[in-house]
């Protein structure tokens, strides 16, 4: 089973779509306007790295096999775990996959992303979410997990 979850949030003033994740006050990537975290996005951070626990313990990896992106969270738990996912299949430093992945972005948004993925990265940590692990469900084997990925 995925995880889905129906937040949606844009910028009070040009309307970009982002997370404001940082606390009291997130900048907008876009024009930097100030915005106030909304309450429901207090735990937004524990919340995207609790889905990618629970996707990695189902499925043996961070990204589902198929993943329907229905919202911005949905939006940010994919994106998410494919970075999770990239750092544990190359084994080399987050601060080195967090600079590829941003690469192409505007300063503004390289900014705000790096900040969120640090704390996802430290969140997950202090989580375990790294460690290894061996699949919950009985009926899905190591093999099924890996024709799976090769079928993406
Ligand atoms: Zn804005």
């Amino acid at each position: 089973m995925t995880l889905h979850y129906y937040q949606d949030y844009q910028c009070v003033k040009c309307e970009t779509y982002y997370l404001p994740f940082q606390s009291p006050v997130t900048l907008c990537p876009e024009c930097g306007e100030p915005n106030l975290q909304a309450e429901e996005f207090r735990e937004i951070i524990k919340l995207l790295v609790e889905a990618n626990a629970t996707h990695r313990t189902t499925y043996g990896q961070f990204s589902p096999p198929a993943y329907g992106v229905f919202s911005l969270v949905d939006h940010y738990i994919y994106y998410s775990a494919t970075i999770f996912d990239m750092y544990l299949e190359r084994q080399v430093p987050k601060a080195q996959i967090i600079e590829e992945v941003i690469a192409n972005e505007t300063p503004s948004w390289q900014e705000h992303l790096r900040e969120m993925l640090y704390q996802l990265f430290e969140v997950g940590e202090r989580r375990g979410i790294f460690s290894p692990i061996s699949v919950q469900e009985g009926t899905e084997t190591e093999k099924t997990v890996e024709d799976n990925a090769e079928g993406q």
